[in-house]
């Protein structure tokens, strides 16, 4: 069957199947009611045309019978004929826009929770951080939420189509029942081809638009960016307005120019050609309508005629651009693509295997954590991060891993969390996988704070409950994570103390500066770990610590976190020296492991970046100086 179709026939056909299969989201009821309505909407004005010709037509017979004769009773009839089906129009068409709109409510709903739902799913972060992936991904969510047409106005646009299209057919009929077939065969092709003039450019003009969706973005990106608080004080101190201005103007012009050429070329040409069709067509058919009617011929009565020109007048009207559903169908599945772009990398993304489920909790770490020739490279990368790596993690000690920047460490605690698996080897505890413990319940085990940990737009007892958020409950355990951290003062002074939402544009909200929110990470894992957690990694715990902060911090956290496995990333060598472990990351590979004492004696790489350091800071007294900047060790 498809070989008969042009191409273009096919695609459209294509599409609106594509929009036919969204509408079950809406729920059956709710597409029927408005299937109906729409099939009402399209039969009601052809029988308006009907009962009108009827009424002019009886008229005459009418008058000479009197009222009371049965020429004045069938001249009644189609007149409350007529009037019914006008006001049946009058009722129906609100009717239709809010079924139409509850419609389209639904199936955006629904694609929304689709597209949440698949973003949620992935048990790793692996497609989360494919720049492609992650790029659907906003664009999906972006012509969903800001789109100014959604799947759903498709899925009520192609209803309303429906309508339309009934109607057009029921003048058609009626133009050729009463009148010729070969006029209503004309009429039919001229007003589908203006249309598919009209419609296809739309369409065409719509896939154009998107195929500009990236230079839209970049679009989208210098508007927020001259918007946005985060960038304001970095555009002023640098002078970057002009920059900036001039950016944006030729940003837009450079999007804007080849897509008014792309205009110019699908509207105009066609819209010629198709006019002149329509122009021939319609004026042949009605001049033969006119000069049957004034012939005389057998048949051409008045009502005949009336209703004849109707039809035809009213099949010619439908041939123009339909505002409920021409740009929404053409237009509104774009979004839905995108999302189904995004969850098809999804079905690609190899990594993160959900795990084996043995249903058995994790039990508690007594010995060792091994990295157990662990080898691992990036989905889509050929460089290994780790090749073979042999790593052994004491329990309940703190470990340090210390390495220039890339050498690893994050990418690390991401294998760790099991966020990543292992391209080879395997990350044991005490000799079994830990791939072969329930992903929850490992995970439920470790209470990470990463480097760009979260800052929760919600309260401040929130932030720190969601470390383990199925005993949000637990008040005082919340409170005494706070206290640990050194916040209770400060957030007791806010308006609403651990209530106050953090945010500034919530209602009655607060900001924390960077150091506070830093601790507010931390009472998130001090309450993770007070609630089954029992492996801590920090990533930069004290980055954003002043120095005094720093060296209470890990007085505090020694105490606090005694029994646990903690696992310490940081490029300050007052904070790393106090680890029982030191373990010196480069190039994927450990190259030296050992206490403060143990490294510096064997005078290597880690005592190497320490004296570099001490060097810079000659005045500190124990010789670990706070500052090592970030190029030399993260
Ligand atoms: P560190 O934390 O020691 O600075 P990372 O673990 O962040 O090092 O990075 C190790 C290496 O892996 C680097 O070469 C980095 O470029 C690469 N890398 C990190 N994250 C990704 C990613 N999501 N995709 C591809 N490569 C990555």
């Amino acid at each position: 069957m498809k070989w008969l179709l042009p191409d273009g026939v096919a695609r459209l056909l294509a599409a609106r199947r594509d929009i036919a299969r969204l509408l079950p989201r809406a729920g059956a009821a709710l597409v029927a009611a408005s299937a109906v309505v729409n099939v009402l909407l399209g039969l009601l004005p052809v029988l308006f045309v009907v009962a009108g010709a009827l009424v002019l037509g009886r008229v005459p017979a009418a008058v000479e019978g009197g009222t009371g004769s049965p020429a004045f009773d069938a001249l009644i009839r189609a007149f409350v004929l007529a009037a019914a089906s006008f006001v049946g129009q009058q009722i129906l068409a609100p009717a239709q826009q809010a079924l139409g709109e509850s419609v389209a409510r639904r199936i955006d709903g629904r694609v929304l929770d689709e597209l949440m739902d698949a973003a949620m799913s992935q048990p790793g972060i692996a497609a989360l951080e494919d720049a492609r992936v992650v790029e659907d991904l906003r664009a999906a969510a972006r012509e969903l939420e800001s789109g100014v047409q959604s799947p759903g106005q498709a899925g009520a646009g192609l209803l309303a189509l429906g309508a339309r299209q009934i109607q057009l057919l029921g003048y058609v009929a009626v133009v050729g029942f009463a009148f010729s077939w070969l006029a209503a065969a004309g009429l039919l092709t001229a007003v589908l081809l203006f249309r598919h003039g009209h419609v296809g450019g739309l369409r065409k003009y719509a896939g154009a638009r998107f195929d500009l969706g990236s230079q839209e973005m970049g679009n989208d990106y210098l508007r927020n960016l001259a918007t946005s608080a985060e960038a304001a004080k970095e555009i002023r101190v640098f002078g970057l307005m002009r920059w900036l201005q001039d950016r944006l103007h030729s940003s837009y012009t450079a999007w804007l120019e080849p897509l008014w050429k792309i205009r110019r070329a699908i509207y105009l040409g066609p819209f010629l050609w198709y006019t002149l069709w329509m122009v021939l067509v319609s004026g042949a058919a009605l001049a033969a309508i006119g000069t049957g009617a004034a012939d005389g011929n057998a048949g051409q009565t008045l009502t005949v005629f009336a209703m004849v020109l109707q039809a035809a007048l009213g099949a010619l009207r439908l041939a123009e651009f339909y505002p409920e559903s021409d740009l929404q169908t053409a237009i509104g599945m774009h979004a839905y693509e995108a999302v189904r772009r995004f969850t098809d990398h999804l079905d690609a993304t190899p990594a993160d295997a959900a795990g084996e489920m043995r249903g058995d909790e994790v039990p508690e770490p007594a010995g060792v954590i091994h990295f157990d020739h662990v080898t691992f490279r990036y989905p889509g990368e050929d460089r290994a991060v780790f090749e073979d790596l042999d790593l052994e993690i004491p329990v309940g000690s703190c470990t340090a891993l210390v390495g220039l920047n890339g050498a690893g460490k994050t990418t690390l605690v991401k294998l760790l969390t099991r966020l990543y698996e292992p391209s080879a080897g395997v990350i044991r505890l005490d000799g079994v996988d830990i791939a072969s413990y329930p992903l929850e319940a490992w995970r439920a085990k470790t209470a990470v704070i990463f480097q760009d940990f979260a800052r929760y737009e919600v309260s401040a007892a929130d932030n720190v409950a969601f470390g383990a958020v199925h005993r949000a409950d637990d008040t005082e355990g919340v409170r005494r994570a706070i206290e640990a951290v050194g916040l209770t003062g400060a957030l007791d002074a806010l308006p609403r103390g651990t209530a106050t939402p953090l945010a500034r544009h919530l209602e009655g909200g607060a900001e924390l500066s960077g150091g506070q929110w830093q601790r507010l990470a931390l009472a998130r894992a001090l309450f993770a770990l007070e609630h089954g957690s029992s492996v801590l990694v920090m990533d930069e715990p004290t980055a954003s610590l002043d120095v005094r902060a720093e060296a209470g911090f890990f007085e505090e956290f020694t105490s606090l976190t005694r029994g646990a496995t903690t696992m310490l990333i940081s490029h300050r060598f007052s904070t790393v020296r106090r680890a029982d472990v030191i373990v010196v990351l480069d190039g994927g590979r450990v190259i030296e492991r050992g206490s403060h004492e143990q490294l510096l004696e064997r005078d290597g790489r880690y005592a190497e970046l320490f004296r570099l350091q001490a060097d810079r800071f000659t005045d500190d007294d124990d010789g670990a100086g706070h500052g090592v900047p970030a190029e030399v060790l993260s």
